[in-house]
């Protein structure tokens, strides 16, 4: 049976989710195609940091909007997802670090951001009184936070539901067609039709680019994670450090989470992630020197999620230069999260009217074309 449909979005983790969300309640007649099942990779295992401090200049005004997207979460998908701006730092260990903070606090304000602030160790003690009396300062993003990943991502389900959108899990896309004006998408469900397809496929994208024509090299990273046990209220912002892997926050559960740039290693054609204990022990390293109160805490548990991710680690949003009515959406580089609002709505611009005011001029598919 075919099915015909307006916009096919291939991939449901939270960037296919978002753009069916914002083509749906445009009117488009919309279908999500997802091999496993909603959440499945890297919007399920994420650590749902909303951040826009220290962001490729080239992501920043995307993400600013985002940020303000997020603040009003509530109102778009009709729920908080447990979202809170406790701030996201940067924190320098040693005076030797500061300039490097001094210096991207001189490039953000010179570019016109306010988003990022740099402060001294008072400030930096006041704000954060766990954090270990030797670190000299911090820039910070004071309005951005963390959100609670599997609360957004049922609310991002639910909101795109609600709109019309139809989801099929286990209908991994297996080839895509031109048949005239439209696109004939083959899945282990059966066929679907429509002229429009959103390229969604977090890791797997490149396999759906080079369908349509697009032939792309593209890296992937498998981000790692450790949760804790609980314990009694820390901190409230999260917490990376200069020059070690880091990022550390307590959730509402009193469990510590820790990450930031740890890698494992991922197999894609097995859809297998494996944690790398020789790596997890330097972020654990990192959380223990700056909170030395977590020396003796318990960890309860690691894991790995896989994406796509460029050499420039910035994303892919744009129309395909081949291949007409497809938008990709991919390569989220560990920092996709955040930018998850803003993204449908780019999405359905690009979708509906060929174009977008947003400034996504950095994130064009040609830039990682095979010669
Ligand atoms: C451990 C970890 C921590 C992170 N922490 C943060 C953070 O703190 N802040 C932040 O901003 N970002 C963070 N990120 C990044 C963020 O989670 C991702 O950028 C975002 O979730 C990517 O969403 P996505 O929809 O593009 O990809 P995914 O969620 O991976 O979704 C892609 C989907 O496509 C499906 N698919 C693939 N091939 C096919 C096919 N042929 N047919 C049909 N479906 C297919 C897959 O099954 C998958 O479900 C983190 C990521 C990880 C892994």
């Amino acid at each position: 049976m075919t099915k015909e449909l307006d916009t096919i979005v291939i991939g449901g983790g939270l960037h296919g989710l978002s753009a069916a969300l914002y083509l749906a309640r445009a009117g488009r007649k919309v279908a999500i195609l997802e091999r496993s099942w909603v959440g499945r990779h890297s919007s399920g295992g994420t650590a749902a940091g909303v951040r826009t401090l220290n962001r490729d200049p080239a992501e920043i005004p995307i993400s600013l909007e985002a940020m303000d997207m997020w603040h009003r979460i509530e109102t778009i998908v009709g729920d908080d997802c447990g979202f809170h701006a406790h701030g996201q730092f940067e924190v320098a260990e040693f005076e030797h670090h500061f300039p490097e903070l001094e210096e991207r606090y001189a490039m953000t304000r010179a570019m016109g951001f306010e988003n990022e602030e740099l402060i001294g160790r008072d400030e930096l003690r006041r704000l954060v009184p766990a954090l270990a009396p030797h670190c000299v300062g911090a820039i910070i993003a004071r309005q951005d936070g963390a959100a609670d990943p599997h609360r957004t991502l049922q609310a991002f389900r639910r909101a795109t539901e609600a709109a019309g959108v139809t989801i099929y899990e286990g209908a991994g896309v297996i080839a895509i067609e031109q048949v005239g004006i439209d696109w004939r998408v083959r899945t282990e469900q059966g066929n679907f039709v429509a002229p429009t397809i959103v390229n969604a496929a977090g890791a797997w994208a490149d396999k759906i680019a080079a369908m349509v024509g697009d032939n792309v090299e593209v890296g992937h990273k498998a981000s790692m994670m450790i949760v804790t046990e609980r314990i009694a209220p820390l901190l409230k912002p999260v917490v990376g450090v200069v020059g070690r892997p880091l990022s550390f926050k307590q959730t509402h559960q009193g469990t510590l989470l820790i990450g930031g740039g740890l890698k494992g290693k991922a197999d894609l054609e097995a859809q297998r992630t494996f944690v790398d204990f020789t790596q997890l022990a330097r972020g654990a390293r990192a959380a223990t020197d700056l909170f030395p109160a977590v020396d003796k805490v318990r960890i309860v548990r690691t894991w790995a999620g896989m994406e796509s991710s460029p050499k420039d680690e910035l994303p892919v949003l744009c129309l395909s230069p081949n291949a007409s009515g497809v938008v990709h959406s991919f390569g989220y580089s560990g920092h996709g999260f955040q930018l998850v609002p803003v993204c449908g709505a780019i999405v359905a611009d690009l979708i509906m009217q060929g174009s977008t005011s947003r400034q996504i001029s950095s994130f064009k598919i040609d830039r990682l074309y095979k010669n």
